[in-house]
């Protein structure tokens, strides 16, 4: 073997909810130990997730601009797509950033430990890696192993022509006609993107709304721009079959009445949702509990069941976002170095970066109807933005929900163009617990998109004079 290492915390995986972790004990002033089983650092978010996702959709922004802007007098030829030089691209936007972490890392003497982890006692974690075991021994472990894509039974996922989201950032070809199974989040990301590439793109989704989760009006713009755009989206709908023959995929539909039917594909993009990485670690051997799917319990300070033991990020349950991941983190670290901390954030944003863009944050109307929870709303239409007209964009809106016994903001939503860059407004005004007056009353640049949320707040307040 390669020897022993002891660490005062050792993390387990080097996703942002990691790094974040590992580097703030540093900071503390704790010998830090990384285990990861990849060459690079960043896990999911910045290999193959958040990052190069963002890269290729600022790619796919700007092809459909270029295309839309005939409207507006002026047009642009067919864009060429060098593939190769897409890639590279997206390929050196990660490397800079895992290439930072390394950085990052050396600078806070967090030492890398590469290969795959398992627990093998309650203060010890058995490394494989290429060139032989390392065994970890610690005082406090913080797990961070994240997620994985889900798999289908019925679908051959060893096929090539099967992809997941980490297949579809690896931009091998453009499809003809391409099936996105599965309307969340990261299937219409994906979806954008491979519109705007050229491809004929169908979405299937099972529930009756792409986006389950937020609101059904803040849907509304994105389910009305990619229905003109995209081939078919199929709600309500779930997938049977999917048969690899040698000329196409061949896939089965059944609709909520129990009708099926067989269209033929050139690649399946599976992006079903993604399941926890907690059953792959031997935690039992470290006495930490981890449910039938994989995640593992914590408490308010992201301590397991077992003291010692913290757990962070997509492996301790929804939602799976990397800005929750490092908010964890950094609580766990504080914690295992004795400060007194706890996760106590009002509000995890959540945001679909497509186009447009769909954010909220706090309480949606959804959620506060299957709980009955009062609420009354302030809603500005982007169709009365200055701004959002001069873009050219105008099927935006921006929602607020307020306590009706104050006033306070609880909730929000926006749809329109950067709405994932407006809804921090939204989550800073929950976090500080303000009011329809203090968004009122704050002065807004103009013309600006962000003039929306202080529009939206004078809607219910009923003091709005000039929509524009
Ligand atoms: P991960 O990032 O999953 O990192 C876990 C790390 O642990 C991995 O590197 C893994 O190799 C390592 N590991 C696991 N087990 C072991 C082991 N036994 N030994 C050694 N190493 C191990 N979130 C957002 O907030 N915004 C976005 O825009 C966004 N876009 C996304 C787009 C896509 C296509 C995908 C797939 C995800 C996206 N996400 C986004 C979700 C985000 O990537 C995750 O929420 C985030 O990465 C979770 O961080 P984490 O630290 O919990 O785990």
């Amino acid at each position: 073997g390669k020897g022993d290492v002891h660490a005062e915390v050792v993390v387990l995986g080097s996703g942002p909810g990691g790094y974040s972790a590992a580097f703030r004990a540093a900071d503390l002033g704790k010998q830090v130990v990384m285990i990861e089983r990849y060459p690079t650092l960043g896990g999911v978010c910045l290999n193959v997730g958040c990052i190069p996702s963002k890269a290729m959709l600022h790619v796919a922004k700007v092809i459909t601009e270029a295309e839309e802007m005939a409207a507006h007098g002026v047009s642009f030829g067919k864009p060429k797509i060098d593939l190769d030089g897409l890639r590279d691209f997206k390929n050196g936007v990660v490397k800079q950033l895992t290439g930072g972490l390394d950085g990052l890392s050396k600078a806070r003497k967090v030492k890398i430990v590469q290969g795959y982890g398992r627990f093998t006692g309650p203060n010890m974690i058995e490394v494989q890696g290429d060139d032989g075991m390392t065994t970890v021994s610690f005082d406090q472990c913080i797990i961070a192993a994240g997620s994985e894509p889900v798999k289908l039974p019925f679908v051959p996922h060893d096929d090539e022509r099967v992809i997941d989201s980490t297949g579809a950032l690896e931009l091998k070809d453009v499809p003809k006609k391409m099936l996105v199974l599965g309307g969340g989040i990261i299937g219409l990301e994906m979806a954008t993107v491979y519109d705007a590439l050229g491809s004929d793109v169908t979405v299937v989704e099972l529930m009756d709304q792409i986006i389950p989760g937020a609101d059904k009006d803040i849907v509304k713009p994105l389910m009305a721009r990619i229905k003109a755009r995209y081939a078919d989206i199929l709600l309500k709908t779930k997938v049977t079959e999917v048969k690899a023959e040698k000329s196409a995929l061949k896939v089965t539909f059944e609709n909520d009445k129990g009708e099926t039917s067989t269209v033929s594909f050139d690649k399946v993009l599976v992006a079903v949702g993604r399941r926890p990485n907690g059953k792959l670690i031997d935690a039992e051997k470290a006495g930490v509990a981890v449910d039938d799917r994989g995640f593992i319990a914590v408490d308010h300070q992201q301590r397991t069941g077992v003291s010692h033991i913290f757990a962070i990020g997509d492996v301790v349950g929804q939602p799976m976002l990397a800005h929750k991941a490092v908010h964890e983190g950094k609580v766990a670290a504080e914690v295992a170095s004795g400060e007194k901390r706890a996760f106590d954030a009002r509000v995890i944003p959540s945001v679909a970066y497509t186009d447009p863009e769909v954010a909220w944050a706090g309480l949606t109307e959804t959620e506060a109807k299957a709980k009955g929870i009062a609420y009354e709303k302030g809603v500005f239409p982007w169709a009365a933005s200055g701004r959002a007209l001069s873009n050219g964009r105008s099927e935006g809106m921006t929602k607020l929900l307020f306590d009706p016994e104050d006033d306070r903001v609880i909730g929000g939503a926006i749809v329109g163009t950067n709405a994932g860059e407006l809804i921090s407004e939204v989550a800073l005004a929950i976090e500080m617990g303000a009011d329809a007056v203090d968004l009122g009353h704050t002065i807004h640049p103009h013309p600006t998109l962000s003039e929306t949320v202080n529009f939206a707040a004078e809607m219910f307040e009923g003091t709005i004079t000039d929509l524009m």
